[in-house]
This record gives structure tokens, sequence and C-alpha cells, in this order.
């Protein structure tokens, strides 16, 4: 699966193990949640393309470089939002869509009840993110939604992954780059992955 980037980081070593901890509180679950998310993102965004621009120092006259890309930043709810809360530090002038699935606790089908998008070109880099990439369905729905209103360049920031989940979105979607923090073993017969770390929204948001 080359389509696969796993990110190796001391940083997400460390904040991945408190995050899996079941005796870590929701403020440390957020504290940590959002280092993991930041040096993920870091990594994802090391190779966007530049542009030179001609710029004056107080100096002199020289040339710098600006980011080509125009990023549109989508968390799928609620979990997405986990990771990008805190984010405007670094890509302040990022547009921020939101596609809203909710999974059947029985089934694992994610049904869309939100959507609100901003107007996609296929220049834009989109930046799919959701934590937990367990069986694909959410993020398969998703990938759909952006494609059908024009993007063509996806790329899916996820934390913990499941093999089944990263499975059959490589297979669908042969197109799309995945940056996980962590591949664990398996889904359980409940669809959470396993080791896993639980309910990231729940965790986070405190509503466990
Ligand atoms: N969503 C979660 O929050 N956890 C899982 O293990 C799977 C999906």
């Amino acid at each position: 699966m080359d389509q696969v980037i796993l990110v190796k980081h001391s940083l997400i070593d460390h904040s991945l193990t408190i995050l899996r901890d079941k005796k870590t509180k929701t403020e440390n679950f957020r504290k940590h949640a959002s280092i993991v998310s930041t040096v993920l993102l870091l990594e994802v965004m090391k190779n966007l393309h530049l542009t030179n621009v001609p710029i004056e120092t107080p100096l002199t006259k020289t040339l710098g470089k600006k980011l080509k890309e125009n990023i549109i930043i989508v968390p799928v709810l609620r979990s997405g939002l986990c990771m990008i809360m805190g984010l405007e530090g670094l890509l302040p002038a990022m547009n921020v869509g939101f596609i809203g699935l909710a999974r059947d606790e029985k089934t694992a089908q994610a049904h869309e009840y939100y959507k609100k998008l901003p107007k996609i070109f296929a220049s834009h880099l989109v930046l799919l993110v959701d934590p937990m990439l367990a069986t694909g369905g959410s993020l398969d729905e998703s990938i759909q939604m952006l494609e059908k209103q024009g993007a063509k360049h996806i790329v899916i920031v996820c934390i913990v992954s499941a093999p089944e989940g990263l499975h059959y979105i490589t297979k669908k979607f042969p197109h799309i780059l995945i940056y996980t923090a962590a591949i664990d073993k398996k889904l359980n017969d409940r669809k959470f992955i396993v080791p896993g770390l639980g309910d990231f929204g729940d965790r986070y948001f405190g509503t466990v």
C-alpha cells in the first residue's frame, strides 16, 4: 500500500500512548490529540508546492517563496473537528468545509446529517481529516461528496487506522494518499479499532 504514509515521530509515539491510555482525562486527551494532529499536518504540508516571489527586505531585493496551493481542510464531524482545533496558527488563510456523518452503532454505516463546503476548484488541495479510519465507510462517502463538488486532489489525514479501512480506501481510490500516525491490528465485531483508543469523539468532547 504505497498510498499509505505512516508518519514516524517521537512526539507522535509519546502522545499516542497518552491518547490510547483509558485513564487519560479529557483535558490531557485534547492536548495530545492536538499535538499528534499538528505533527501529522506538518508532515502532509512538508512538500507543498511553492512559487518564487520577489520581495524587498529592509536591506535589499531578494526572492522569497509562497505556497502555491490553496488549501481546504475538511473535518468529518464530529471527531474530525478535534484535529483542526488550534490549526489557525499554522494555516491562517485556510478554507474550512464540514461534512457531518453519523455512524449507525449497529450497522456501522455512515449517513450524512450536515454538509457545508466552500467552492472547490481543481487547483485546491483538500485535506480530509478524520482521526479514526475504521471501516472506511465515512471517508468513502466524504470522498465521493468532495469529488462531486470538483475536488481533484484529496489527501486523507487520520490518527489511527485499521488495516481493513486502509485496504478498502486504497483499493477504491488508488489516486488518494493517506497520512496516518498508526496502523493498528484489526477491527473488532463492533467495528472499533483494536487496540485503538475507544471512541475518539466521546473521549475528546467528554461525552462518554
Ligand atoms: N471511531 C472511533 O472513534 N473509534 C474507533 O475505534 C472506530 C471508529
